[in-house]
């Protein structure tokens, strides 16, 4: 994983000279003055914690697993969120842990967390390190030091039960091994976020994670069945049956707890069978609007597809729905590529209108088609064939790479998103896009629908804007003004990348005072000195 980037450095992408062009003289993006610094220029506070703890910590895991060096602290500084990657640009290592320790077993985490609350450690549990809200960057006042606690060596699958269709994992397991591991079994789990190649379980229950694939797999926190935390107070073991009635399910407590609350040590999950059968395809609607009731009749009416996504006119005219093509051609939108089907230019200038892509796996792919697609068709839309879906299908772990290229080229590039009922959404759409409107100027701000309900769906919004001298400071801006639209708006100020810092004001309005309190009484039961991600999840009193 690139240490100021996303991902698998080879893969890093050139942007085409189209877009460089549409950046520049559509956006007015201009290249930065400064590169961007190198690892070893990355400034870093030297390490706090004395001599005495980091042996005691030595003590619980062995000594080569406490590490204090340049490289290690800076790849455990902070996420990947936008301002995460223009900070490590920048060679701000100003939020790094004193050390990393990676724990062997559950024993050796719940030693730690002893230790640690003896000695005022701050304890940031750390996944695959893809945070987006600022989940990996506590507070530092108050406590000796900061260790970021990487889960990368519990990474077992620890059982199967076909009988019940359970898996039981540890929770350092990235979610591509996660799948090769069951696919020898010719199962599958079904989650497949855009950071799917480098989060881990653990980080996908602690932050409820949502998946490219919901409307047929479900969210993460549908999938957990069990799951074992650590926390100082001692140990928490949950789920003996798949639902249950014996008071409130104190799963969804620690499901989404951002590491505030403790460590998860392993998870029971439900599985599936892998698929025998894939179909992707493309649909045309006149207008998100038009798309959106057609969306929100297959998630009242059913069947719905495994994958469903509707781009907003903005993301269809980019084409941000098939990023491997972007720049690459004329039209890469709900008309364009060629599309198979023959409809696909026959009513409107390429590019025009709304895509939809829907994605059929599993059992009764054919009659699901036949069914689903009989909805979309009596909605409006126009079938693209498969040409648009298949593409999707190839980029859909790229976007992340085009924002490094973006970065380095001038922009700001992030995204956002948001939920609400069916109701609210258009009202939603438009507060999001005004805010951002109103903070950046003239932005790009594309949206889609990629996670649907029978009752509502989640807004993704993706943004392009030339970067000003300073930045964090102009983003932070744009943030703040888009969370309190969110608040406004009726809208949840996050349906999947959780709370962390980023959204901390927002959630505390959301949730309201006692909601709030009853956070703190869990904390301060399960952590009462306090050394669980600080400044994260919880508001303040
Ligand atoms: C390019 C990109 C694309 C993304 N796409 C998606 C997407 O499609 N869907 C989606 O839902 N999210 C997405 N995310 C957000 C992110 O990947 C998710 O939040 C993911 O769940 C984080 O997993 P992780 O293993 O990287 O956790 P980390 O980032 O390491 O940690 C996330 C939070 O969970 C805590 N934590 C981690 N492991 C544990 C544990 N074992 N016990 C207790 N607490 C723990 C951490 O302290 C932190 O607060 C994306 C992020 C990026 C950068």
């Amino acid at each position: 994983m690139s240490w100021s980037g996303w991902g698998d450095p080879a893969k890093a992408r050139e942007l085409p000279e189209p877009v460089l062009a549409l950046l520049r003289d559509l956006l007015g993006v201009r290249a930065p003055g400064t590169p961007a610094a190198a690892l070893e220029e990355v400034a870093l506070p030297p390490v706090a914690l004395p001599e005495p703890v980091l042996g005691a910590l030595a003590k619980v895991v062995g000594e080569p697993y406490v590490r204090t060096g340049h490289e290690e602290r800076v790849r455990h500084t902070r996420g990947k969120s936008t301002p995460d990657l223009l900070r490590m640009r920048a060679g701000d290592g100003s939020a790094a842990p004193d050390a990393v320790v990676l724990p062997g077993s559950h024993e050796e985490v719940a030693e730690l967390l002893r230790v640690c609350s003896r000695e005022r450690v701050a304890v940031v549990p750390f996944g695959g390190g893809t945070s987006v809200v600022g989940g990996l960057a506590p507070d530092r006042a108050g406590f000796a030091g900061v260790i970021a606690l990487d889960l990368g060596r519990l990474d077992r699958l620890i059982s199967v039960d076909e009988e019940s269709m359970v898996a039981a994992f540890e929770p350092g397991v990235r979610a591509p091994d996660a799948e090769r591991l069951l696919a020898a079994r010719g199962l599958t789990l079904g989650h497949f976020p855009q950071s799917f190649e480098y989060a881990t379980l653990g980080g996908f229950a602690a932050a409820r994670s949502s998946g490219q694939a919901s409307a047929g797999y479900g969210r993460f926190d549908d999938m957990v069945v069990g799951l074992t935390l650590a926390t100082p107070a001692g140990t928490l073991e949950l789920g003996r049956a798949p639902k249950s009635a014996a008071g409130p399910d104190l799963r969804q407590l620690v499901l989404g707890s951002e590491g505030a609350f403790g460590v998860i040590t392993s998870l029971r999950l439900r599985v599936r069978r892998a698929p025998a059968e894939r179909r992707y395809e493309g649909w045309r609607f006149a207008s998100f609007a038009a798309g959106s009731a057609a969306v929100r009749a297959l998630a009242q009416e059913g069947p719905l597809p495994t994958v469903l996504r509707l781009s907003d006119e903005t993301e269809t005219m980019i084409g941000l729905a098939k990023p491997d093509e972007i720049g690459s051609g004329p039209s890469n939108g709900a008309g364009g590529s060629g599309a198979a089907g023959g409809s696909a230019d026959s009513s409107g200038a390429a590019g025009s209108g709304c895509l939809l892509v829907a994605g059929y796996e599993g059992v009764r792919v054919g009659s699901r088609h036949a069914a689903a697609s009989a909805v979309l068709a009596r909605m409006g839309g126009e079938p693209l064939g498969p040409e648009p879906g298949q593409a999707w299908e190839r980029g859909r772990f790229s976007a992340p790479y085009l924002r490094d290229s973006l970065l380095a080229a001038g922009a700001t590039v992030e995204t956002l998103e948001t939920a609400g009922f069916w109701a609210s959404l258009p009202r939603l759409y438009d507060a999001v896009r005004l805010a951002l409107l109103g903070a950046l100027g003239s932005p790009l701000v594309m949206c889609h629908i990629s996670h649907v309900y029978e009752t509502g769906a989640s807004l993704y919004f993706t943004v392009v804007t030339p970067q000003d001298a300073d930045p964090v400071a102009q983003w932070e801006r744009a943030k703040a003004a888009v969370n309190a639209a969110v608040v406004e708006a009726g809208g949840t100020i996050t349906h999947h990348h959780g709370v962390g810092r980023d959204h901390l004001d927002a959630y505390a309005r959301e949730i309201g005072p006692v909601g709030a309190g009853v956070l703190r009484a869990v904390k301060a039961e399960l952590d009462p000195a306090g050394i669980l991600n600080p400044g994260v999840l919880v508001p303040r009193a």
